[in-house]
């Protein structure tokens, strides 16, 4: 006879952890308890057994679950004659993580379309496998008095189900039903009938907004070209692509490529959108790109909505105008969607915490995050090192998230935009206070950006600052616990350099820290400063020097005889060498496009082109003031001599850049190579470098867990306070 007590930590809340448990007790003839408190799930287990339930934990551990540790002590026999499930008790220590969203399980979704089950067509249908998490929590621990379901009481049905150790949805949080639960309105209709209203309007060509887990959507019929259009031309997006939703794997294999790495993202419970080669043409989607960002329905709302659908491929946008914020609360979405969307398919289930879909690409056999949001976070990073004190990293500007260090967890939030726009630095501001308080996280030291007007540095002026780039390569020495000197190649957008000039195409050899900056790319000029990010063509004037060039037809004269006179006389025209910049520049040089309208516009659909590495321009490195600098001139003088095809242009391009990385990686000799920086979304150039560098007998490290971009930058600068 032996009673002892396990404290598990871990994903364990919110996952059917305790019924697994109770489970177990009972199948090893245990007596005890079971009950969550905020510093993990605690088990008291008695009987000639009881020396077993840590392996049967181990072994059978719920699926939804992860185990990060499980701490026994012994205790004294008790008389007692069943084991528990008690109600939760507040602990000081918030250690206990909160589950993300998790998309609809197997068997929800099964009921959901059964005509004789009492959930049929109930689109907020969960359990303990499947449902809400994150997106409805305000507090901890997870229990449904601290979600916005504690508005809704459970009717006898519910109530016996959550009570129920056998059931599935055995203290299910959000459990409910169309009896007890929330509803979902459409233009005036209710449950089905405003579902199968909203129906009608997609499939009659209409834009609709819809409530999802953790924001809402705008969706039309994608292969409706004039509703993608109209959805275009209401949200003012003239080109960046629309991600698709289909209802099943199959359909999405119809339309695109699937890889099974793909396909098991696509259907995993976090279900992200995944990049995935295009196989048919939906006009308007994603035009001169040559992927689709895909996902499956995730919730049951989306699922009941597709069974009642004729098309069978949604556009599935973010609920907001114009590069603002996603909305997530009914009024906000009825305010700023108003010109929008024709009908709003809405429920009463509040969404506490707003979650954006996670994007992902896939890259060197892996699948990679170019926004890590609903179905990950706020799951914290686990790093190698502790922080004896809570610490902040800020974050960048264009593509903000804050990270927060306790410990060895890291804690980032979703990215929430670009902070030039009022409405995203109030996201900002509300999902770092709210991860702060869901996670009684208090930090007393901060790290910012070297730029000292971003918003995020404002925030904080007396912060450490820390270089933009030199952050993107520390996010990779803290996933990695790097040790001893590395190179750091970061290529990147623009961010503010130690010299006060603009860089974004670095290598900086680091050693315990500090850094080195060994190499760059020669610069190329930017008339006019800031407009040529969106006004591509300035790149390409300060290369020609020649307005008259047929590559300038069609731009105002007077505005290209103004950036002409401004490269003359040297003013607002400062230089760069970020790689973002060079692959602007390359695109317009090979009459891709004059200007672009989102990010990466420019240089997304130059890596479209791309069929097969060729002959790279010439790599020329010349030493200058101590740096290895690549030079870029030859390299555009010979796209202009020979006015190569897009095409031609890409793969030389590519081959030029992965060649120049590599050529300047073994002039420098650092044998560790961290690569990071938005560029490095870009496939090609991540697996040509990475592959030139591993043959050449270089270790070479990325971002696992985090994205390259700057949502992952905080990690990097937060690191940096350790
Ligand atoms: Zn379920
Ligand atoms: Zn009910
Ligand atoms: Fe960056």
């Amino acid at each position: 006879m032996l009673r002892q007590k396990l404290i598990v930590t871990g994903v364990i809340q919110g996952v059917g952890f305790r019924p697994f448990v109770y489970k177990a007790a009972r199948k090893l003839g245990l007596t005890g308890f079971v009950r969550n408190t905020s510093r993990g799930v605690e088990i008291e287990a008695q009987g000639k057994n009881a020396g077993s339930l840590q392996n049967y934990i181990y072994k059978y551990v719920p699926p939804q679950a992860s185990i990060e540790n499980i701490k026994i002590a012994p205790l004294k026999i008790k008389k007692e004659k069943e084991f528990k499930i008690l109600i939760s008790k507040k602990y000081d220590a918030q250690s206990a993580l909160l589950p993300p969203d998790l998309a609809l399980c197997k068997n929800c979704a099964k009921e959901i379309l059964d005509t004789q089950n009492r959930r049929y067509n109930y689109p907020l249908t969960n359990c303990t496998d499947c449902g809400p998490r994150v997106s409805i929590t305000a507090a901890l621990p997870y229990d449904r008095k601290n979600t916005t379901m504690n508005k809704f009481k459970m009717c006898p049905s519910c109530a016996a189900e959550y009570n129920d150790p056998l059931s599935r949805r055995f203290h299910a949080q959000p459990n409910c039903c169309p009896v007890c639960g929330p509803q979902v309105f459409f233009e005036g209709e209710k449950g089905e009938k405003a579902l199968k209203k909203a129906a009608r309007f997609i499939d009659g060509g209409k834009i609709i907004a819809l409530k999802s887990i953790g924001g809402y959507h705008l969706a039309c019929d994608a292969k409706n070209f004039k509703a993608v259009t109209l959805l275009r031309r209401r949200k003012n997006r003239p080109h960046k692509p629309f991600a698709l939703m289909f209802n099943d794997l199959k359909t999405a294999k119809k339309y695109c490529r699937v890889t099974p790495l793909a396909a098991k993202y696509l259907k995993s419970s976090a279900a992200p959108i995944v990049m995935a080669r295009k196989k048919i043409t939906l006009r308007g989607v994603a035009d001169n790109l040559n992927n689709y960002g895909v996902m499956l329905a995730y919730t049951p709302l989306h699922k009941i909505l597709f069974s009642m659908l004729k098309t069978d491929a949604l556009v599935m946008t973010s609920g907001n105008a114009a590069g603002g914020a996603l909305c997530s609360l009914d009024n906000e979405a009825r305010a700023k969607l108003k010109n929008i969307a024709d009908g709003f398919l809405f429920h009463n289930r509040e969404i506490y915490n707003k979650l954006d879909d996670s994007v992902m690409f896939e890259a060197l056999g892996k699948m990679r995050f170019i926004r890590r949001a609903r179905g990950y976070a706020p799951r914290p990073l686990t790093l190698a090192r502790r922080s004896a004190k809570t610490v902040c990293g800020l974050g960048a500007n264009k593509t903000a998230a804050a990270c927060f260090i306790d410990g060895n967890k890291a804690y980032l939030t979703q990215y929430t935009g670009n902070l030039d726009k009022e409405e995203n630095r109030k996201f900002y501001l509300d999902a770092a206070a709210k991860t702060q308080k869901l996670f009684s996280l208090k930090p007393k030291i901060f790290a910012r950006d070297l730029h000292p007007d971003y918003f995020t540095s404002q925030l904080k002026p007396s912060a450490r600052a820390v270089q933009h780039h030199a952050a993107h390569a520390l996010s990779v020495e803290a996933e990695h616990n790097l040790k001893g000197k590395y190179l750091g190649i970061i290529f990147d957008g623009m961010g503010l350099g130690d010299d006060g000039a603009v860089w974004g195409g670095e290598f900086l050899v680091f050693n315990n820290k500090k850094y080195s900056r060994a190499g760059t790319f020669e610069s190329i000029l930017l008339p006019g400063g800031d407009i040529s990010v969106k006004e591509i063509w300035r790149l390409g004037l300060g290369i020609t020097g020649n307005a008259h060039d047929n590559l300038f037809k069609g731009i105002n004269k007077n505005d290209v005889e103004t950036a002409l006179a401004q490269i003359k006389a040297g003013i607002n025209c400062p230089k760069c060498g970020s790689v973002g910049r060079l692959f602007d520049a390359a695109a317009f040089l090979c009459g891709l496009r004059q200007t672009v309208t989102y990010q990466a516009q420019a240089a997304m659909e130059l890596e479209a082109k791309f069929t097969a590495p060729a002959k790279p321009y010439p790599v020329k490195i010349e030493k200058r003031g101590g740096v290895y600098t690549v030079l870029t001139k030859p390299a555009f003088e010979e796209i202009l001599r020979r006015r190569e095809d897009a095409q031609t242009v890409s793969n030389r391009f590519h081959s030029f850049i992965i060649k120049a990385a590599a050529e300047t990686a073994g002039k420098i000799g650092v044998k560790q190579v961290v690569l990071s920086g938005g560029v490095f979304q870009n496939k090609i150039l991540l697996e040509g470098i990475y592959n030139a560098l591993t043959k050449a007998g270089f270790k070479v490290y990325l971002n696992e867990q985090v994205s390259c971009n700057d949502s992952g930058l905080a990690l990097g600068q937060a690191y940096y306070l350790l």
